[in-house]
C-alpha cells in the first residue's frame, strides 16, 4: 500500500482517490469495488469509507492479485463538525495500523452508532416500526450512515427516492436529523498527519456554502495544516473545477481527484471524468516509486 509503481508516463495513470464500499454506505464489497475499478482501467485507487478502514485490507489484497494490478492507496473519509456543519476530510496514504488513527475512528464509530439509534427512535416515533432492527439488517457489518436510513425509507415505501428521504427527514433541520458530535477539522488533520498520511478537503463546493464561508473553510483547513484539496470530481461543471483550481493555487494546496462512487447505476463511476488542470501538483506525486520511466 501507498507506493505507486508505473512504467507508463505518470500523466497517463488513471487515478481515483475517493470511493466507498459496503464497509460504509457503498453498495459493493471492497473486492467487487476493486474488480470494477480494474474493468474501468483504473490504475490507482483509494478506498475512502466513512470513518472506517475496515475494507482496506481486502481491497489491497484484491488489487495485488490482478494483472495488471490496481494499486491501492490507504484512505478514509472522516466526518468533522464545523460551525454546525458536517465537513468531510479525506485521509490518504497513512499507515492503517497507526494507533491514534484507529482510536479516532473507533470514537467516530461509537458516535455514529449513538446517532443512528437516535435517528431510529425519531423515525419509529413517526410510525416506522422496528426501525432499529431493520436498519441494522440493511447495513449488515457496515458503519451505519444516513444513506442506510434513506435506503430503508425507500424500501418501506415512505419515499420514492433516497434524495427525497434526505429532503424530508434526514438533512439538517428535518425531523430525523441528529447533529453528531464529530471530531474537529483540526483533530482529523492532525491524526491523519501523525499516521503518515495526507489530509484532503473533500468536495469543498458540495457543502452549499456562500463564497465567504467557502473562503473561511479553506482558511480553517489551511491554518490547521491541511495539505490538499479535491479539485477534480466526477460530476462537476468546468466552472466548478476552475474555482477549485483557484482555491488550490491560492492556498498552496496539492490537488486530488475522486469519483465519490457509491453504487452501480448512478452517474458517478470509478475513474470517470477525472483530470487535473495543468499546473497543479497532484497529491499522488507523493507516492510515486522512483522508476526511470517516472522521471
Ligand atoms: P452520514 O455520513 O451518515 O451523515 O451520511 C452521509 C452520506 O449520505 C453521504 O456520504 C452521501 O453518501 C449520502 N447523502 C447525503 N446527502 C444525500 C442526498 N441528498 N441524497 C442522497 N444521498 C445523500
Ligand atoms: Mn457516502
Ligand atoms: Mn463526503
Ligand atoms: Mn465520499
Amino acid at each position: 500500500m501507498n507506493q505507486i509503481f508505473t512504467t507508463q508516463p505518470v500523466a497517463d495513470l488513471k487515478v481515483d482517490l475517493h470511493c466507498h464500499s459496503n464497509s460504509s454506505d457503498g453498495e459493493l464489497t471492497p473486492q467487487e469495488l476493486v474488480l470494477r475499478a480494474s474493468n474501468q482501467q483504473v490504475d490507482v485507487l483509494a478506498l475512502t469509507d466513512h470513518d472506517t478502514i475496515a475494507g482496506l485490507r481486502s481491497a489491497y489484497e484484491t488489487g495485488q492479485k490482478l494483472n495488471p494490478k490496481v494499486q491501492i492507496i490507504s484512505g478514509v473519509e472522516i466526518s468533522c463538525a464545523w460551525h454546525g456543519l458536517e465537513i468531510h476530510i479525506v485521509g490518504l496514504g497513512f499507515d492503517p495500523d497507526d494507533e491514534s488513527l484507529n482510536a479516532l475512528l473507533e470514537q467516530q464509530g461509537e458516535k455514529r452508532l449513538l446517532r443512528a439509534k437516535t435517528i431510529a427512535v425519531r423515525l419509529q416515533q413517526r410510525g416506522l416500526e422496528d426501525c432499529w432492527n431493520k436498519v441494522c439488517c440493511l447495513a449488515g457489518e457496515a458503519q451505519i450512515t444516513r444513506a442506510h436510513f434513506a435506503r430503508l425509507l425507500v424500501k418501506e415505501g415512505w419515499v420514492s427516492r433516497e434524495k427525497i428521504a434526505f429532503k424530508k427527514y434526514l438533512r439538517k433541520g428535518r425531523k430525523a436529523y441528529v447533529s453528531p458530535p464529530w471530531c474537529s477539522i483540526e483533530e482529523a488533520i492532525h491524526t491523519i498527519h501523525q499516521a503518515g498520511g495526507i489530509s484532503v478537503l473533500a468536495h469543498p463546493l458540495d457543502y452549499k456554502l456562500s463564497g465567504d464561508w467557502t473562503e473561511k473553510l479553506f482558511q480553517t483547513f489551511s491554518a490547521a495544516g491541511g495539505v490538499a484539496t479535491e479539485v477534480a470530481q466526477c460530476q462537476q461543471t468546468p466552472n466548478e473545477r476552475q474555482k477549485l483550481t483557484d482555491f488550490a493555487n491560492k492556498y498552496n494546496l496539492l490537488a486530488s481527484q475522486g469519483s465519490d462512487f457509491h453504487f452501480v447505476g448512478s452517474r458517478r463511476e470509478l475513474g470517470r471524468s477525472l483530470k487535473l488542470p495543468e499546473g497543479l501538483q497532484p497529491v499522488w506525486s507523493q507516492w510515486l516509486a522512483t522508476f526511470p520511466a517516472n522521471q
